[in-house]
Protein backbone atom coordinates (compact mmCIF):
# COMPACT_ATOMS: atom_id res chain seq x y z
CA UNK A 1 0.00 0.00 0.00
CA UNK A 2 0.78 3.61 -0.31
CA UNK A 3 3.59 4.64 2.14
CA UNK A 4 1.73 7.34 5.03
CA UNK A 5 2.66 10.50 4.61
CA UNK A 6 3.26 9.96 0.70
CA UNK A 7 1.12 11.34 -1.98
CA UNK A 8 -0.01 9.43 -5.00
CA UNK A 9 2.01 11.18 -7.53
CA UNK A 10 5.23 10.28 -5.63
CA UNK A 11 6.50 13.44 -6.34
CA UNK A 12 9.18 14.71 -4.00
CA UNK A 13 8.72 16.32 -1.06
CA UNK A 14 10.36 17.71 2.43
CA UNK A 15 10.22 15.34 5.06
CA UNK A 16 7.40 15.33 7.50
CA UNK A 17 6.93 14.44 10.81
CA UNK A 18 4.17 11.17 11.39
CA UNK A 19 1.98 10.74 14.23
CA UNK A 20 -0.40 7.87 14.33
CA UNK A 21 -4.02 8.42 15.41
CA UNK A 22 -5.39 5.35 16.86
CA UNK A 23 -8.66 6.55 18.79
CA UNK A 24 -11.24 9.49 17.76
CA UNK A 25 -11.24 10.74 21.42
CA UNK A 26 -7.63 11.83 21.48
CA UNK A 27 -6.27 14.93 21.77
CA UNK A 28 -4.45 16.54 19.00
CA UNK A 29 -0.47 16.60 19.35
CA UNK A 30 0.83 20.15 20.29
CA UNK A 31 2.88 20.61 17.63
CA UNK A 32 3.05 23.98 15.38
CA UNK A 33 1.90 22.75 12.12
CA UNK A 34 -0.56 20.00 11.84
CA UNK A 35 -2.38 18.09 9.14
CA UNK A 36 -4.11 14.78 8.42
CA UNK A 37 -3.51 12.17 5.64
CA UNK A 38 -6.16 9.69 4.98
CA UNK A 39 -5.11 7.04 2.70
CA UNK A 40 -2.64 8.92 0.32
CA UNK A 41 -4.87 9.20 -2.60
CA UNK A 42 -4.93 12.57 -3.30
CA UNK A 43 -1.76 13.00 -5.85
CA UNK A 44 -0.21 16.37 -5.10
CA UNK A 45 -0.02 18.12 -1.91
CA UNK A 46 -3.09 18.65 -0.65
CA UNK A 47 -2.10 15.84 1.81
CA UNK A 48 1.58 17.14 2.49
CA UNK A 49 2.83 19.55 5.81
CA UNK A 50 6.60 19.26 3.84
CA UNK A 51 8.61 20.23 7.39
CA UNK A 52 5.43 19.99 9.59
CA UNK A 53 2.99 16.99 11.20
CA UNK A 54 0.99 14.82 9.67
CA UNK A 55 -1.40 13.11 11.82
CA UNK A 56 -1.93 9.58 9.86
CA UNK A 57 -5.61 9.04 10.16
CA UNK A 58 -6.35 5.43 9.17
CA UNK A 59 -6.34 4.45 12.57
CA UNK A 60 -9.67 6.03 13.58
CA UNK A 61 -11.08 2.55 11.48
CA UNK A 62 -13.91 2.04 13.46
CA UNK A 63 -17.85 1.27 12.03
CA UNK A 64 -20.33 3.09 15.06
CA UNK A 65 -23.54 2.70 13.74
CA UNK A 66 -25.41 1.50 10.23
CA UNK A 67 -29.01 0.61 9.97
CA UNK A 68 -30.01 -1.16 7.55
CA UNK A 69 -33.36 -0.34 7.00
CA UNK A 70 -32.31 3.56 6.51
CA UNK A 71 -29.06 3.21 5.08
CA UNK A 72 -27.23 5.41 7.65
CA UNK A 73 -24.37 4.85 8.19
CA UNK A 74 -21.99 6.24 11.29
CA UNK A 75 -18.05 5.67 11.29
CA UNK A 76 -14.87 7.06 11.95
CA UNK A 77 -13.13 9.13 9.37
CA UNK A 78 -9.99 6.97 8.41
CA UNK A 79 -12.62 3.83 7.55
CA UNK A 80 -12.38 3.15 3.91
CA UNK A 81 -15.11 3.24 1.40
CA UNK A 82 -13.95 -0.05 0.28
CA UNK A 83 -14.56 -1.14 3.71
CA UNK A 84 -18.08 0.20 3.97
CA UNK A 85 -18.44 -1.80 0.46
CA UNK A 86 -17.74 -4.86 2.14
CA UNK A 87 -20.03 -3.98 5.26
CA UNK A 88 -23.02 -2.87 3.67
CA UNK A 89 -23.61 -4.06 -0.01
CA UNK A 90 -24.65 -7.58 1.56
CA UNK A 91 -27.65 -5.54 2.58
CA UNK A 92 -28.56 -3.72 -0.44
CA UNK A 93 -26.39 -0.18 0.01
CA UNK A 94 -23.48 1.21 -1.34
CA UNK A 95 -21.50 4.78 -0.97
CA UNK A 96 -23.93 7.27 -2.99
CA UNK A 97 -20.96 8.65 -4.47
CA UNK A 98 -17.90 7.22 -5.08
CA UNK A 99 -14.78 8.62 -6.71
CA UNK A 100 -12.69 6.00 -9.47
CA UNK A 101 -10.64 4.24 -6.15
CA UNK A 102 -11.99 2.55 -3.52
CA UNK A 103 -9.30 3.01 -1.21
CA UNK A 104 -10.30 6.42 -0.11
CA UNK A 105 -10.99 7.16 3.93
CA UNK A 106 -14.51 9.01 4.56
CA UNK A 107 -12.18 11.77 6.00
CA UNK A 108 -10.73 12.67 2.50
CA UNK A 109 -13.82 11.94 0.90
CA UNK A 110 -15.39 14.78 2.91
CA UNK A 111 -12.12 17.26 2.73
CA UNK A 112 -11.98 17.10 -1.30
CA UNK A 113 -15.89 16.70 -1.29
CA UNK A 114 -15.08 13.60 -4.05
CA UNK A 115 -17.20 13.04 -7.02
CA UNK A 116 -17.91 10.18 -8.67
CA UNK A 117 -19.14 9.26 -12.41
CA UNK A 118 -22.69 9.92 -11.47
CA UNK A 119 -22.43 13.49 -10.72
CA UNK A 120 -25.04 14.49 -12.78
CA UNK A 121 -27.49 13.25 -10.53
CA UNK A 122 -26.11 13.02 -7.11
CA UNK A 123 -24.05 15.68 -6.78
CA UNK A 124 -20.74 14.87 -4.93
CA UNK A 125 -19.83 13.29 -1.60
CA UNK A 126 -20.73 16.63 0.94
CA UNK A 127 -24.18 16.17 -0.48
CA UNK A 128 -24.61 13.04 0.96
CA UNK A 129 -22.93 13.68 4.43
CA UNK A 130 -25.92 13.85 7.53
CA UNK A 131 -23.67 15.11 10.32
CA UNK A 132 -19.56 15.07 11.03
CA UNK A 133 -17.68 16.11 13.53
CA UNK A 134 -14.80 17.58 14.11
CA UNK A 135 -12.00 18.25 16.31
CA UNK A 136 -9.96 21.60 16.84
CA UNK A 137 -6.26 22.19 17.87
CA UNK A 138 -7.96 24.38 20.56
CA UNK A 139 -9.70 21.00 21.77
CA UNK A 140 -13.29 22.46 20.74
CA UNK A 141 -15.27 20.03 19.09
CA UNK A 142 -17.92 20.76 16.23
CA UNK A 143 -20.75 18.84 15.29
CA UNK A 144 -21.39 19.91 11.82
CA UNK A 145 -24.72 19.58 9.46
CA UNK A 146 -26.65 21.49 7.61
CA UNK A 147 -28.51 22.95 10.18
CA UNK A 148 -25.94 22.84 12.99
CA UNK A 149 -22.63 24.50 12.72
CA UNK A 150 -23.90 25.29 8.67
CA UNK A 151 -20.57 27.46 7.86
CA UNK A 152 -18.39 24.99 9.25
CA UNK A 153 -19.87 22.28 7.87
CA UNK A 154 -19.69 24.20 4.31
CA UNK A 155 -16.09 25.13 5.08
CA UNK A 156 -14.65 21.60 5.68
CA UNK A 157 -16.94 20.26 3.04
CA UNK A 158 -13.88 20.33 0.34
CA UNK A 159 -12.08 22.36 2.92
CA UNK A 160 -8.72 20.54 2.09
CA UNK A 161 -8.37 19.42 5.77
CA UNK A 162 -7.52 22.76 6.78
CA UNK A 163 -10.66 23.12 9.38
CA UNK A 164 -9.33 20.61 11.84
CA UNK A 165 -9.38 16.71 12.33
CA UNK A 166 -12.77 15.05 11.08
CA UNK A 167 -13.29 12.63 13.77
CA UNK A 168 -16.41 10.69 12.49
CA UNK A 169 -19.41 11.33 10.36
CA UNK A 170 -22.41 9.94 9.61
CA UNK A 171 -23.43 9.21 6.26
CA UNK A 172 -26.55 8.41 4.10
CA UNK A 173 -25.78 5.22 1.67
CA UNK A 174 -27.71 4.58 -1.60
CA UNK A 175 -30.20 1.63 -2.21
CA UNK A 176 -29.10 -0.71 -4.77
CA UNK A 177 -29.97 -3.82 -6.18
CA UNK A 178 -26.70 -5.95 -5.91
CA UNK A 179 -23.46 -5.72 -6.84
CA UNK A 180 -23.96 -5.59 -10.71
CA UNK A 181 -23.93 -2.55 -13.19
CA UNK A 182 -25.82 -2.52 -16.62
CA UNK A 183 -25.24 -0.60 -19.41
CA UNK A 184 -22.84 -0.34 -22.84
CA UNK A 185 -20.08 1.33 -24.34
CA UNK A 186 -19.68 3.02 -27.58
CA UNK A 187 -17.06 4.85 -29.98
CA UNK A 188 -17.52 8.05 -30.35
CA UNK A 189 -15.81 10.24 -33.24
CA UNK A 190 -15.62 14.00 -31.62
CA UNK A 191 -16.25 15.82 -28.81
CA UNK A 192 -19.47 17.28 -30.43
CA UNK A 193 -20.41 13.41 -30.57
CA UNK A 194 -19.27 13.16 -26.74
CA UNK A 195 -21.74 15.84 -26.22
CA UNK A 196 -24.36 14.47 -28.09
CA UNK A 197 -24.20 11.26 -25.99
CA UNK A 198 -23.76 12.69 -22.56
CA UNK A 199 -27.16 14.22 -23.42
CA UNK A 200 -28.89 11.58 -24.83
CA UNK A 201 -27.69 9.36 -21.37
CA UNK A 202 -27.61 11.39 -18.09
CA UNK A 203 -31.64 11.28 -18.25
CA UNK A 204 -31.49 7.18 -18.03
CA UNK A 205 -28.08 6.34 -16.77
CA UNK A 206 -26.75 6.73 -13.08
CA UNK A 207 -23.10 7.05 -14.27
CA UNK A 208 -21.61 8.17 -17.59
CA UNK A 209 -17.38 8.13 -18.46
CA UNK A 210 -15.77 8.61 -21.35
CA UNK A 211 -11.91 7.55 -22.57
CA UNK A 212 -10.75 10.07 -24.97
CA UNK A 213 -7.81 9.05 -27.38
CA UNK A 214 -5.56 12.09 -26.59
CA UNK A 215 -2.97 11.07 -29.30
CA UNK A 216 -5.83 11.64 -31.88
CA UNK A 217 -5.05 14.23 -34.03
CA UNK A 218 -6.79 15.94 -37.17
CA UNK A 219 -10.59 14.08 -37.98
CA UNK A 220 -9.88 11.76 -34.82
CA UNK A 221 -8.97 14.79 -32.78
CA UNK A 222 -12.03 13.93 -29.87
CA UNK A 223 -12.55 10.43 -30.81
CA UNK A 224 -13.40 7.93 -27.24
CA UNK A 225 -15.17 5.61 -26.34
CA UNK A 226 -18.22 6.59 -23.74
CA UNK A 227 -19.13 3.75 -21.23
CA UNK A 228 -22.81 3.90 -19.24
CA UNK A 229 -24.22 2.13 -16.68
CA UNK A 230 -27.11 1.63 -13.96
CA UNK A 231 -27.48 -0.55 -10.80
CA UNK A 232 -28.42 -3.49 -12.21
CA UNK A 233 -30.94 -6.35 -9.99
CA UNK A 234 -28.58 -9.31 -8.84
CA UNK A 235 -30.81 -11.85 -10.98
CA UNK A 236 -29.81 -10.09 -14.24
CA UNK A 237 -26.00 -11.42 -13.60
CA UNK A 238 -24.80 -13.84 -15.78
CA UNK A 239 -25.39 -17.60 -14.26
CA UNK A 240 -21.81 -18.32 -14.48
CA UNK A 241 -20.95 -14.93 -12.54
CA UNK A 242 -18.41 -14.30 -15.42
CA UNK A 243 -18.13 -11.01 -15.66
CA UNK A 244 -17.34 -8.28 -19.16
CA UNK A 245 -14.41 -6.24 -18.38
CA UNK A 246 -15.03 -2.99 -18.06
CA UNK A 247 -13.47 -1.25 -21.81
CA UNK A 248 -11.42 1.09 -20.58
CA UNK A 249 -9.36 -0.72 -18.19
CA UNK A 250 -5.70 0.24 -18.68
CA UNK A 251 -3.04 -2.17 -19.15
CA UNK A 252 -0.51 -0.13 -16.82
CA UNK A 253 2.56 -2.37 -17.32
CA UNK A 254 2.59 -1.54 -20.93
CA UNK A 255 3.36 2.64 -19.97
CA UNK A 256 6.99 2.15 -20.74
CA UNK A 257 6.88 -0.10 -23.71
CA UNK A 258 4.42 1.03 -26.17
CA UNK A 259 4.13 4.31 -28.03
CA UNK A 260 1.48 6.57 -26.60
CA UNK A 261 -0.06 6.67 -30.74
CA UNK A 262 0.12 3.15 -31.01
CA UNK A 263 -1.58 2.36 -27.82
CA UNK A 264 -4.46 4.40 -27.95
CA UNK A 265 -5.15 3.14 -31.81
CA UNK A 266 -5.29 -0.33 -30.69
CA UNK A 267 -7.38 0.46 -28.07
CA UNK A 268 -9.78 2.66 -29.46
CA UNK A 269 -10.57 0.11 -32.23
CA UNK A 270 -11.15 -3.13 -30.02
CA UNK A 271 -13.75 -4.96 -29.89
CA UNK A 272 -14.62 -4.49 -26.44
CA UNK A 273 -14.93 -0.34 -27.42
CA UNK A 274 -18.25 -0.79 -28.79
CA UNK A 275 -20.19 -3.35 -26.28
CA UNK A 276 -24.32 -2.95 -26.63
CA UNK A 277 -25.40 -4.64 -23.44
CA UNK A 278 -22.51 -5.19 -20.99
CA UNK A 279 -22.63 -6.43 -17.28
CA UNK A 280 -20.15 -5.38 -14.90
CA UNK A 281 -19.48 -6.26 -11.43
CA UNK A 282 -18.84 -2.99 -9.40
CA UNK A 283 -15.18 -3.45 -9.24
CA UNK A 284 -14.17 -3.60 -13.06
CA UNK A 285 -16.67 -0.73 -13.50
CA UNK A 286 -15.93 1.65 -10.67
CA UNK A 287 -12.39 0.83 -9.78
CA UNK A 288 -10.59 -0.28 -12.95
CA UNK A 289 -7.08 0.88 -11.24
CA UNK A 290 -7.23 -1.04 -8.36
CA UNK A 291 -7.06 -3.84 -9.43
CA UNK A 292 -3.48 -3.09 -10.35
CA UNK A 293 -1.96 -2.49 -7.13
CA UNK A 294 0.30 0.89 -6.53
CA UNK A 295 0.16 1.47 -10.41
CA UNK A 296 1.55 5.00 -9.36
CA UNK A 297 5.31 3.10 -9.08
CA UNK A 298 5.02 2.54 -12.95
CA UNK A 299 5.75 6.47 -13.73
CA UNK A 300 9.01 5.52 -11.94
CA UNK A 301 11.05 7.17 -9.26
CA UNK A 302 10.28 10.95 -10.76
CA UNK A 303 6.54 10.56 -9.60
CA UNK A 304 3.60 11.95 -12.15
CA UNK A 305 1.17 14.63 -12.12
CA UNK A 306 -2.15 14.47 -12.74
CA UNK A 307 -4.40 17.42 -14.35
CA UNK A 308 -7.87 17.40 -13.76
CA UNK A 309 -9.63 20.47 -14.64
CA UNK A 310 -13.55 21.52 -14.83
CA UNK A 311 -14.82 23.74 -18.08
CA UNK A 312 -18.07 25.62 -18.43
CA UNK A 313 -20.24 23.78 -21.10
CA UNK A 314 -20.69 26.35 -23.09
CA UNK A 315 -17.41 26.89 -25.34
CA UNK A 316 -16.45 23.63 -24.01
CA UNK A 317 -15.40 21.78 -27.19
CA UNK A 318 -12.92 24.80 -28.73
CA UNK A 319 -11.15 24.85 -25.26
CA UNK A 320 -10.72 21.03 -24.82
CA UNK A 321 -9.63 20.64 -28.75
CA UNK A 322 -7.09 23.20 -27.85
CA UNK A 323 -6.26 21.14 -24.96
CA UNK A 324 -6.06 18.13 -26.81
CA UNK A 325 -3.93 19.75 -29.61
CA UNK A 326 -1.55 20.86 -27.26
CA UNK A 327 -1.71 17.90 -24.90
CA UNK A 328 -1.28 15.35 -28.26
CA UNK A 329 1.61 17.88 -29.83
CA UNK A 330 3.68 17.38 -26.92
CA UNK A 331 3.86 13.71 -26.39
CA UNK A 332 3.63 14.39 -22.60
CA UNK A 333 0.09 13.09 -21.58
CA UNK A 334 -0.38 9.46 -20.66
CA UNK A 335 -2.78 6.44 -21.60
CA UNK A 336 -5.68 7.60 -19.56
CA UNK A 337 -7.74 10.86 -20.28
CA UNK A 338 -11.29 11.03 -18.97
CA UNK A 339 -13.66 13.04 -20.03
CA UNK A 340 -17.17 13.41 -18.10
CA UNK A 341 -19.58 16.18 -17.52
CA UNK A 342 -20.66 17.75 -14.49
CA UNK A 343 -24.31 18.25 -13.34
CA UNK A 344 -26.36 21.53 -11.70
CA UNK A 345 -26.37 19.77 -8.32
CA UNK A 346 -24.98 22.52 -6.34
CA UNK A 347 -21.44 21.74 -4.44
CA UNK A 348 -22.06 22.14 -0.38
CA UNK A 349 -18.53 22.94 0.47
CA UNK A 350 -17.12 26.74 0.24
CA UNK A 351 -13.95 25.30 -1.75
CA UNK A 352 -15.73 22.63 -3.42
CA UNK A 353 -14.41 21.24 -7.16
CA UNK A 354 -17.51 20.26 -8.66
CA UNK A 355 -19.52 22.73 -10.89
CA UNK A 356 -21.46 22.51 -14.28
CA UNK A 357 -19.09 21.76 -17.08
CA UNK A 358 -17.30 18.98 -18.37
CA UNK A 359 -14.37 17.92 -16.34
CA UNK A 360 -10.93 15.68 -17.92
CA UNK A 361 -8.39 14.27 -16.35
CA UNK A 362 -4.98 12.72 -17.51
CA UNK A 363 -1.79 12.03 -15.64
CA UNK A 364 1.48 13.20 -16.96
CA UNK A 365 4.66 11.75 -16.14
CA UNK A 366 6.75 14.12 -14.69
CA UNK A 367 9.64 15.60 -17.56
CA UNK A 368 10.40 18.67 -15.12
CA UNK A 369 10.97 21.65 -17.08
CA UNK A 370 8.55 20.93 -20.06
CA UNK A 371 5.69 19.46 -18.33
CA UNK A 372 5.50 21.99 -16.00
CA UNK A 373 5.59 24.55 -18.73
CA UNK A 374 2.69 22.66 -20.91
CA UNK A 375 0.78 22.33 -17.31
CA UNK A 376 0.88 25.89 -17.11
CA UNK A 377 -0.52 26.72 -20.80
CA UNK A 378 -3.55 24.36 -19.51
CA UNK A 379 -3.99 26.64 -16.82
CA UNK A 380 -3.99 29.36 -18.53
CA UNK A 381 -6.96 28.09 -21.15
CA UNK A 382 -9.04 26.64 -18.20
CA UNK A 383 -8.48 30.01 -16.44
CA UNK A 384 -9.30 31.81 -19.53
CA UNK A 385 -12.59 29.88 -19.64
CA UNK A 386 -13.93 30.51 -15.95
CA UNK A 387 -13.30 27.04 -15.21
CA UNK A 388 -11.12 25.43 -12.65
CA UNK A 389 -8.75 22.98 -11.75
CA UNK A 390 -8.91 19.91 -8.94
CA UNK A 391 -6.63 20.82 -5.74
CA UNK A 392 -6.70 16.67 -5.15
CA UNK A 393 -5.33 15.79 -8.21
CA UNK A 394 -2.40 18.99 -8.09
CA UNK A 395 0.85 19.28 -7.27
CA UNK A 396 2.22 23.33 -9.03
CA UNK A 397 -0.62 25.35 -9.82
CA UNK A 398 -0.44 29.19 -8.94
CA UNK A 399 -1.25 31.08 -6.32
CA UNK A 400 -3.10 33.28 -9.14
CA UNK A 401 -4.24 30.49 -10.62
CA UNK A 402 -6.02 28.70 -7.39
CA UNK A 403 -7.45 31.86 -6.24
CA UNK A 404 -9.07 32.64 -9.62
CA UNK A 405 -10.90 29.37 -9.76
CA UNK A 406 -11.57 29.55 -5.84
CA UNK A 407 -12.76 32.70 -5.36
CA UNK A 408 -14.58 32.13 -1.87
CA UNK A 409 -10.67 31.18 -0.45
CA UNK A 410 -10.20 34.30 1.06
CA UNK A 411 -13.78 34.24 3.25
CA UNK A 412 -12.53 30.08 3.84
CA UNK A 413 -9.39 31.35 5.13
CA UNK A 414 -11.11 32.91 7.92
CA UNK A 415 -12.17 28.62 9.34
CA UNK A 416 -8.65 27.18 8.57
CA UNK A 417 -7.51 25.99 12.50
CA UNK A 418 -4.70 28.22 12.80
CA UNK A 419 -2.29 24.82 13.78
CA UNK A 420 -3.59 23.11 10.35
CA UNK A 421 -1.80 23.95 7.51
CA UNK A 422 -0.26 21.98 3.89
CA UNK A 423 2.28 22.20 1.59
CA UNK A 424 -0.70 23.16 -0.96
CA UNK A 425 -2.41 25.69 0.60
CA UNK A 426 1.18 27.34 1.99
CA UNK A 427 1.89 27.61 -2.08
CA UNK A 428 -1.66 28.86 -3.13
CA UNK A 429 -2.19 31.22 -0.55
CA UNK A 430 1.52 32.67 -1.06
CA UNK A 431 2.34 32.00 2.44
CA UNK A 432 6.03 30.58 2.35
CA UNK A 433 6.81 31.07 5.31
C1 LIG B 1 -6.99 5.93 -9.06
C2 LIG B 1 -7.61 7.16 -8.47
C3 LIG B 1 -8.84 7.58 -8.95
C4 LIG B 1 -9.45 8.72 -8.42
N1 LIG B 1 -10.65 9.10 -8.91
C5 LIG B 1 -11.27 10.18 -8.40
C6 LIG B 1 -12.57 10.56 -8.85
O1 LIG B 1 -13.15 9.92 -9.73
N2 LIG B 1 -13.16 11.64 -8.26
C7 LIG B 1 -12.55 12.35 -7.27
O2 LIG B 1 -13.14 13.30 -6.75
N3 LIG B 1 -11.31 12.01 -6.82
C8 LIG B 1 -10.67 10.95 -7.37
N4 LIG B 1 -9.44 10.58 -6.90
C9 LIG B 1 -8.83 11.39 -5.82
C10 LIG B 1 -9.25 10.89 -4.43
O3 LIG B 1 -10.60 10.47 -4.42
C11 LIG B 1 -9.13 12.03 -3.43
O4 LIG B 1 -7.86 12.59 -3.50
C12 LIG B 1 -9.46 11.61 -1.99
O5 LIG B 1 -9.67 12.76 -1.22
C13 LIG B 1 -8.33 10.78 -1.36
O6 LIG B 1 -8.72 10.38 -0.07
P1 LIG B 1 -7.66 9.83 0.99
O7 LIG B 1 -8.42 9.17 2.07
O8 LIG B 1 -6.61 9.03 0.31
O9 LIG B 1 -7.07 11.18 1.58
P2 LIG B 1 -5.66 11.87 1.39
O10 LIG B 1 -5.34 11.92 -0.06
O11 LIG B 1 -4.66 11.25 2.30
O12 LIG B 1 -6.01 13.34 1.91
C14 LIG B 1 -6.89 14.14 1.14
C15 LIG B 1 -7.28 15.38 1.92
O13 LIG B 1 -8.14 14.97 2.97
C16 LIG B 1 -7.69 15.50 4.22
N5 LIG B 1 -8.10 14.55 5.25
C17 LIG B 1 -7.94 13.21 5.25
N6 LIG B 1 -8.48 12.68 6.37
C18 LIG B 1 -9.00 13.70 7.09
C19 LIG B 1 -9.68 13.80 8.34
N7 LIG B 1 -9.95 12.74 9.10
N8 LIG B 1 -10.02 15.03 8.78
C20 LIG B 1 -9.77 16.15 8.04
N9 LIG B 1 -9.15 16.10 6.84
C21 LIG B 1 -8.77 14.89 6.37
C22 LIG B 1 -6.19 15.61 4.03
O14 LIG B 1 -5.63 16.57 4.92
C23 LIG B 1 -6.10 16.07 2.59
O15 LIG B 1 -6.28 17.45 2.50
C24 LIG B 1 -8.80 9.46 -7.39
C25 LIG B 1 -7.56 9.04 -6.92
C26 LIG B 1 -6.96 7.90 -7.44
C27 LIG B 1 -5.63 7.46 -6.92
Amino acid sequence: MNQPGTAWGRLPGAPQRLVALTDRFQALPDEPSLLTFGNGRSYGDVGRNDGGTLLIGRGLDRFIGFDPATGRLECEAGVLLSEIIDLVLPSGWFPPVTPGTRFVTVGGAIANDVHGKNHHRAGSFGNHILEFELLRSDGQILRCSRDQNPDWFAATVGGLGLTGLIRRATLQLKRVPGPWIRGDSQRFANLKAFFAITAASDGDYEYTVAWLDCSATGANLGRGIFIRGNHAPATEAPPSGRVLRMPITPPISLVNSLSLRAFNTLYYHRPAAQVNQALWHYRPFFYPLDGILEWNRMYGPSGFYQYQCVLPTEGAIDILSEMLGRIGRSGLGSFLLVLKTFGAVPSLGMLSFPRPGATLALDFPNRGAETLALLNTLDDLTRAAGGAVYPAKDARMSAASFQSYFPAWRGFSRYVDPKFSSSFWRRVTGDVA
